[in-house]
């Protein structure tokens, strides 16, 4: 074979690689003409090469952001550096459909792309090459994974019985809003609720109505708080609400509505109708609180007063206590 016959076969080879590679390769010139539009590109957008050929790009497809593709295929020819656009950044540059069936779940091709400069015989960047890969598997299983994670990390701080943070999740948020307070000085209150001869509603009813009594003071706990108030689940039938930026006057305030709007509701289940109170201490964070489990101890002192003093009240922490 003659040096010509394998150099043609070597570019018919080489054509026939770069028009069946499982990867878009399309060639711009220096106007963003296309030049070369691969297989994949046809496949996947339906445009033959022949009908594209020294089109502009941007003209025939108007969807693609031009003004920031543009800018990053401008610094390539400038600098003559390749530059990547990662689906992380930008889901895809060309919308394609996603017709993979193990993630049929994208409704689109997200893409990895590669912009690289392309050199002339006399050394200029006179063409850049946009080479774009299908990332629709690495993405749909890094996006699930995160999308568990983040599931498995809120399932890690809720109580699976009233929805609230649980206790350990809880008493992070005591530790970090105590900080604050170290730090900065700053305000709030801590309160302690407990339901009121709960023992009662298990004997009488069965544990079963028992946790329909938990589930309603959670409920009516979760509607009566803003939105940086932080409340818990401290153990069986005791609660505990974090509340920033709020006196020990306030905390009162909020605990006494509270308490009277349990003790006006009525919890239906089946035929039976139950009310129940419950019992409030509050603490407003001072100089004598020492650590947050002291600040968690000083509102138990209040809540302990007021089971004390006969139940369905709220009292707020003294240091005379
Ligand atoms: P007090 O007014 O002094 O608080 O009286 P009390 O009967 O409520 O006493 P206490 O607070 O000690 O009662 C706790 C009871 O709550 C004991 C336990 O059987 C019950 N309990 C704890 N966790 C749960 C739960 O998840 N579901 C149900 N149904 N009962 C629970
Ligand atoms: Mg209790
Ligand atoms: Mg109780």
């Amino acid at each position: 074979m003659s040096n010509d016959q394998s150099a043609m076969n070597e570019l018919h080879w080489l054509i026939d690689m770069v028009q069946t590679i499982e990867v878009g390769l399309v060639v711009l010139d220096r106007h963003y003409n296309i030049q070369l539009w691969n297989g994949f590109m046809e496949n996947h957008s339906g445009v033959s090469p022949n009908s594209i050929k020294g089109q502009n790009l941007f003209t025939r497809f108007p969807d693609l952001p031009d003004t920031w593709l543009k800018q990053k295929m401008e610094s390539v020819f400038m600098l003559k550096n390749r530059a990547f656009i990662s689906w992380e950044q930008r889901p895809y540059v060309f919308k394609f459909k996603n017709y993979r069936p193990i993630t049929g779940r994208a409704d689109f091709m997200y893409q990895n792309v590669t912009l690289l400069p392309l050199a002339s015989l006399t050394g200029q960047i006179t063409h850049i090459s946009v080479i774009i890969y299908d990332v629709t598997d690495i993405a749909i299983n890094k996006l699930q994974l995160k999308a568990a994670n983040e599931q498995l990390q809120r399932l890690s701080q809720i109580d699976g019985l009233t929805q609230l943070y649980n206790r350990r999740y809880w008493q992070e948020c005591l530790n970090h809003e105590y900080d604050l307070h170290a730090r900065y000085s700053d305000i709030a209150s801590l309160v302690l609720l407990d339901i009121d001869n709960f023992k009662h509603i298990n004997d009488s009813y069965g544990h079963l109505v028992g946790d329909k009594v938990i589930q309603h003071i959670a409920h009516l706990l979760s509607q009566s708080l803003r939105e940086t108030d932080c409340a818990g689940r401290y153990g069986g039938e005791e609660f505990t609400v974090i509340l920033p930026k709020t006196s020990g006057a306030d905390a009162i305030r909020f605990t006494e509505r509270l308490r009277e709007k349990i003790a006006s509701s009525v919890i239906t289940y089946e035929n039976l109708k139950i009310t129940v109170t419950v019992s409030l201490g509050a603490c407003e964070i001072g100089s004598d609180i020492t650590s947050s489990s002291n600040w968690i101890l000083c509102a138990d002192k209040a809540l302990y007063e007021a089971k004390e003093k006969g139940r369905n009240c709220s009292v707020l922490y003294t240091s005379n206590q």
